[in-house]
């Protein structure tokens, strides 16, 4: 069912809802972006509907709402350990269907993933509803409608701002008593059709296509350009990795909490393993794997989509202006080389 409701019905609405869900949304952050006086927009809790920012692009994605940055697993003493509590009121998310969709792929990671149901992951799932809101298109870096990102039916509701109020459809039973005296309406959410930037998707027939393009020289040109930053991989929407740290509470180091941190496969040192053995000694090994694992080995393993969801935040963060759909348009071009080569 879809209603209108004035600005009044809609601050009504939000008061109520805030009453049972902890509502979280992209809110702008004055003066926390990286050159002095710029803002950025991060997924926080809001307070009043008016802390929104509609119409950008959040700089961080609405992942962290689910899997932050860093949450603590445990608690331990000498001989004992407490799992974390955790959330336990329901939320309802802003999202956009870039969002949404990541939301589908770290759910298949985190609790689809050969019969483990990571619990810290699957709590804070259980808890989540979304609120669709409205894109326009993004900005120069997205290119969700390549990656048929751009449409979602997981919403609960979904939601338009008009000039005298709010255009809203709901999908969920839970949330039907908010509108038992609401004013019926024509709205259906649209979805955007096209956007600027498209991105082309390699097609690896095979695994010889596959080695020969591990093996292509088109890695090494990140050795000299990408610094191991890691800044793409924590604004991805999708990107799970995490390694774990001990917190010691003050002179005892048998009191503590641990806690899980997002990690990055673009850093030096991720692939470093017990015994002094490191897989990927350089720049461009890892840029490789991340590709790979975006767009070949994630869809290889779950056969559906990739695991990218061409929401462009990796490319809008990185600090050498490595742009994820040029580098894709080079491992197309490669793989095309590749084809030819083998007689594909
Ligand atoms: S790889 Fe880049 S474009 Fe794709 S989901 Fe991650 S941040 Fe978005
Ligand atoms: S943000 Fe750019 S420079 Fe940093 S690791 Fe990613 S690709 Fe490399």
């Amino acid at each position: 069912m879809s209603y209108k409701l004035s600005k009044q019905d809609v601050c009504c609405l939000f008061e109520k809802l805030s009453e049972k869900y902890d509502i979280y949304a992209p809110k702008r952050v004055k003066n926390a972006g990286r050159f002095s006086e710029t803002d950025i927009v991060q997924y926080d809790r809001i307070s009043d509907l008016s802390e929104i920012v509609w119409d950008e692009k959040s700089t961080y994605p609405m992942k962290e709402v689910l899997s932050p940055i860093q949450q603590t697993l445990f608690y331990f003493t000498e001989d004992e350990y407490r799992a974390s509590k955790g959330k336990t009121r329901p939320m309802l998310i802003f999202a956009r269907p870039c969002d949404i969709n990541a939301m589908k792929i770290q759910a298949r990671i985190y609790a689809g993933n050969g019969g483990f149901v990571d619990m810290y992951y699957q709590r804070m799932h259980d808890l989540a509803k979304y609120i669709l809101m409205p894109c326009n298109g993004g900005d120069d870096t997205c290119f969700c409608v390549s990656m048929g990102t751009n449409t979602t039916d997981l919403y609960s509701m979904a939601v338009k701002p008009v000039d005298d109020g709010m255009l809203v459809e709901v999908t969920d039973e839970d949330l039907a008593p908010y509108f038992e005296k609401a004013e019926a309406a024509e709205f259906a959410p649209e979805f955007v059709q096209e956007n600027e930037l498209k991105a082309v998707i390699p097609e690896i027939p095979d695994k010889e296509v596959l080695n020969a393009l591990k093996k292509h020289p088109m890695w090494k040109q990140f050795n000299g350009r990408c610094i191991s930053c890691g800044a793409c991989t924590i604004a991805c929407s999708t990107c799970t990795c995490f390694t774990t740290r001990d917190v010691i509470y003050g002179d005892n180091p048998e009191v503590g909490e641990r806690r899980r941190v997002s990690a990055s496969c673009q850093i030096d040192t991720f692939a470093k393993v017990a015994g002094g053995g490191d897989y990927r000694t350089t720049a461009g090994d890892r840029m490789r794997y991340k590709m790979l694992h975006k767009f070949h080995d994630y869809k290889a393993r779950f056969g559906e989509s990739h695991m990218c969801v061409g929401c462009g935040r990796c490319t809008g963060r990185c600090p050498e202006f490595i742009s994820i759909t040029v580098t894709l348009r080079k491992m197309y071009d490669a793989v095309e080389e590749i084809k030819k080569e083998l007689g594909r």
